[in-house]
């Protein structure tokens, strides 16, 4: 009798493959546990049994396996399924599902390198004795790859201790950095109750000996006078020249009171459970009809506007789950929006809250994978972005889509390029689970879902603790330049804004879309601007670093003096961005401090919560932001946004473009304000007519719904029609013109849809590769699969024509 199994490479493979087994093995192996198998030249790769069988494959001749890798499956039926799903869906290689979707500390194959994690307590005398000897050889060495491992332990299968070693954290992937940011927790102070009274205040100073306290405490109320501000400790210790030991004795004579602003990280304890969520009525009755629409939907949306208290409906929806012993999973667009989250769902559950995202080392990630598939307790409400959606759910009741709308869920490069919240939906579906969308600004296809009663939906119009949407005031900036009402970038109206916002101690968000100091430097007398030498694209000029660089390839060079072609020196900048931005507001408030976040400062693992959290300690009095401040975040103290120009959103070249520049000033928008005071908002255009800008300024979500769903009837665009692009690249232009025109008119003859096409995008060339696009357009009522089949055959033949074999082709289903 012969035996196999059929296994997935995590190669960018097309087909599974079959490995012979041995009788004992067969009887041994189940679906879905790794199995290490030489792949190619010499290599060995972990694979993932997904059958059983005792079918001998027609075309090669099967190899033995290498070795088996598990004692039980780690990966389950339902995923492997959703796998073949998302491969087929969008026109990727099952290998390439396999290799994104489990974390690379579980795909051990013979090339990776393992280090010491020096992080970890180790026990010695609880290694077993290959276990020692890996340990000390890492005493030895900084890193070790497999086959060093082998040498050392003179056996063949070496992977099974590897991955006990790291499942124990004694050691790591080598390409990982580790680095680890706690919220900062700043220490404020403030006078002690007692002493509000008069009497008492004048006794204290009296009795005051030391003047070192004394003049701490004059301080203090200097500060306390000027700016109604809360005080730092850091703040008072710098402006009374004294040190934090002083400070702390005033504490402890309970003349001071300490406290921090961030109440929820102040409480984030795991153990302690708070359990007073009350929900507002409108956030009740939103619960009450997501409930109803579950009993004969699959997928609800919620449309609440911002800060309508979403999270508080999710949460207590995920109660009802939990309690029925079911799997939540809760998708963000954002990671760097985890922290936030996970502190106020801790508060709720405790410990029965698990976070799984990229940014995780690879440990912590095979860990909540562990647990996952355990179903144990710790990690029965999973929040990640969207690769948690690979995680080996067995028993999942909800998931929820956070900011639905977010492109951000849409994985682009590398494949598998799929979309999150509709494999999310598949997902949910195998398991019987609910899938709820959240957003203030819902994407158009899935409101026209929800309209066409595919989808449930609930709308919630009322913000928490009925706190007044922002007032939007436009300011004309023609008309604003013409009757000299601007300072640099700034209108004078914004300017007078600003000033009062500070006034009153509030906070102010300006909104710019655009990095760097300003696209473009430009030569004044003939008008030459400097291109990146290996894209298409201008290069944009940095200030701080007086650079110029390319934003797609990261080329950069200094800052010329002349002109590259007539070498004039009259070169001026053109345009404007977020850099420019904070240094003319510099300018303006020397006395504020001023932060920029954008994806230059915020490169860093954690930068992003940095800044967020100095805001949040009211360190900063500006943020001055690209469309990273557009996600979900909750302020309490923003009292003013202003987006410096609405016009660039709006003309850029995609079909979305109104959608997004809808979404994304509606949610800047939704920052200002959050608290007891009515916020304010000023939008900064030449078009203050324009349709999507009033729509904003109206808060008119419908007419924005109504207008662009015309425009993509009569266009052919989704949701009447699917999208399929498909790039094309080569270094010789004429090569690839040549190919993506015979790919194009097969697919016209093979087709009865429209394919449009072979069109040279915007930026025609990056990194020295040229680019072509072709587009296909699916009705709604054309044979999906049927039509992909077509497409992928024609593919499989265009790889066949020797001279178009180099070419490059990525295929991008559903790509916007
Ligand atoms: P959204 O996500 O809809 O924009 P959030 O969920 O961030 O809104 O809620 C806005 C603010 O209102 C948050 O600070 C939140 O803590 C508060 N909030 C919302 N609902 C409640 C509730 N039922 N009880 C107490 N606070 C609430
Ligand atoms: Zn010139
Ligand atoms: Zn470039």
């Amino acid at each position: 009798m012969n035996y196999f199994i059929e296994v997935i490479v995590p190669l960018s493979l097309p087909k599974t493959f079959t490995y012979k087994v041995s009788e004992n093995e067969f009887a041994y192996i189940k679906k879905g546990m790794r199995i290490a198998v030489p792949f190619g030249k010499n290599k060995i790769y972990t694979a993932l049994a997904i059958d059983l069988h005792q079918d001998a494959p027609t075309l090669y001749e099967a190899k033995e396996i290498h070795q088996i890798l598990d004692e039980k499956p780690i990966v389950n039926e339902f995923q492997i399924n959703h796998w073949f799903w998302i491969a087929s869906y969008y026109m990727c290689n099952i290998g390439d599902v396999y290799r994104g979707a489990l974390p690379s500390a579980l795909l051990l194959e013979s090339e990776t390198i393992i280090s010491q994690n020096k992080e970890t307590f180790v026990d010695e005398t609880a290694f077993t004795d290959d276990e020692f000897l890996i340990y000390e050889a890492l005493q030895n060495q900084s890193s070790l790859n497999v086959q060093n491992i082998i040498d050392i332990l003179n056996k063949k299968t070496v992977l099974p201790v590897i991955q006990k070693l790291i499942n124990k954290n004694i050691i790591s992937l080598q390409e990982e950095i580790q680095e680890e940011y706690k919220p900062k927790l700043v220490k404020y102070i403030r006078l002690n109750e007692q002493y509000q009274k008069e009497e008492n205040l004048i006794h204290l100073l009296d009795s005051l000996k030391s003047e070192k306290r004394k003049n701490v405490l004059l301080q203090y109320f200097q500060l306390n006078a000027g700016e109604k501000k809360p005080i730092s400790v850091k703040q008072l210790t710098e402006s009374a020249q004294t040190s934090a030991a002083i400070v702390k004795a005033l504490v402890d004579k309970q003349i001071f009171d300490e406290y921090f602003i961030q109440e929820d990280r102040v409480n984030f304890d795991k153990n302690k459970i708070e359990n007073d969520l009350v929900l507002s009525q409108a956030q009740q009755q939103a619960f009450d009809e997501i409930e109803t629409s579950f009993s004969t939907k699959e997928v609800c949306l919620l449309h609440g506007i911002t800060s309508s208290g979403k999270t508080e409906i999710y949460t207590k929806l995920i109660e009802n789950y939990i309690s029925e012993g079911k799997q939540v999973l809760y998708l963000l667009p954002e990671i760097a929006l985890t922290t936030q989250l996970v502190a106020r769902l801790t508060q709720h559950f405790g410990n029965k809250v698990s976070v799984f995202h990229s940014k995780y080392s690879n440990n912590e990630r095979v860990e909540v994978w562990n647990n996952v598939n355990q179903n144990s307790d710790s990690a029965q409400i999973v929040i990640g972005a969207r690769s948690a959606l690979f995680l080996p759910f067995s028993n999942l009741g909800l998931i929820i889509v956070d900011e639905e709308h977010e492109q951000t869920f849409k994985q682009q490069d590398p494949a598998p390029r799929y979309h999150a919240r509709d494999a999310a939906i598949v997902l949910a579906n195998a398991h019987q689970a609910k899938v709820l969308l959240g957003s203030a600004t819902p994407s158009i296809e899935t409101y026209y879902n929800a309209n066409s009663e595919k989808f449930g939906l609930v709308s919630l119009t009322e913000r928490f603790g009925k706190v007044q949407m922002p007032e939007i005031e436009l300011v004309d900036l023609k008309d604003s330049y013409f009757r000299k009402k601007m300072k640099g970038h700034f209108s004078l109206t914004l300017i007078e804004e600003i000033t009062e916002a500070f006034a009153n101690n509030e906070q102010v968000i300006l909104f710019q879309n655009r990095r760097g100091f300003s696209p473009v430097l430009e030569c004044m007398t003939c008008g030459h601007v400097p291109q990146c030498p290996q894209c298409d694209v201008s290069l944009t000029y940095h200030k701080y670093k007086n650079q110029l660089r390319c934003h797609y390839c990261g080329y950069s060079m200094a800052k010329p003096t002349n002109c590259h072609v007539c070498s004039s020196v009259d070169l001026e900048t053109k345009g404007f961005g977020t850099e420019q931005i904070e240094l003319e507001l510099a300018e303006l408030f020397p006395q504020r401090n001023i932060k920029r976040m954008d994806q230059d400062t915020t490169r860093g693992k954690y930068s992003f919560e940095k800044i967020i959290d100095s805001f949040k300690n009211r360190e900063i009095d500006v943020l001055v932001g690209t469309q990273m401040l557009a996600k979900g975040l909750d302020f309490d103290n923003v009292s003013l946004v202003g987006i410096m120009n609405a016009d660039n959103m709006l003309y850029h070249p995609n079909f979305r473009a109104f959608e997004r520049s809808f979404q994304m000033m509606t949610q800047v928008a939704g920052r200002s304000g959050r608290a007891e005071k009515r916020g304010k908002v000023i939008i900064q255009t030449y078009n203050p007519l324009h349709n999507i800008i009033q729509q904003v300024t109206n808060n008119d979500y419908e007419g924005m719904y109504k207008e662009q769903l015309y425009e993509r009837k009569i266009y052919y665009y989704p949701p009447f029609y699917r999208l399929i692009k498909l790039t094309l690249k080569h270094r010789d232009f004429d090569k690839l013109k040549e190919g993506s025109m015979w790919l194009y008119q097969v697919l016209q003859q093979n087709l009865t849809i429209p394919v449009l096409g072979p069109e040279e995008p915007a930026i025609g060339r990056i990194r020295n590769e040229y680019i072509r696009t072709i587009m296909i357009k699916m009705p709604g009522d054309a044979s999906i699969q049927g039509t992909k089949k077509t497409i992928q055959k024609i593919l499989n033949s265009f790889d066949l024509v020797s001279q178009y074999r180099t070419i490059k082709v990525t295929v991008n289903v559903d790509f916007y």
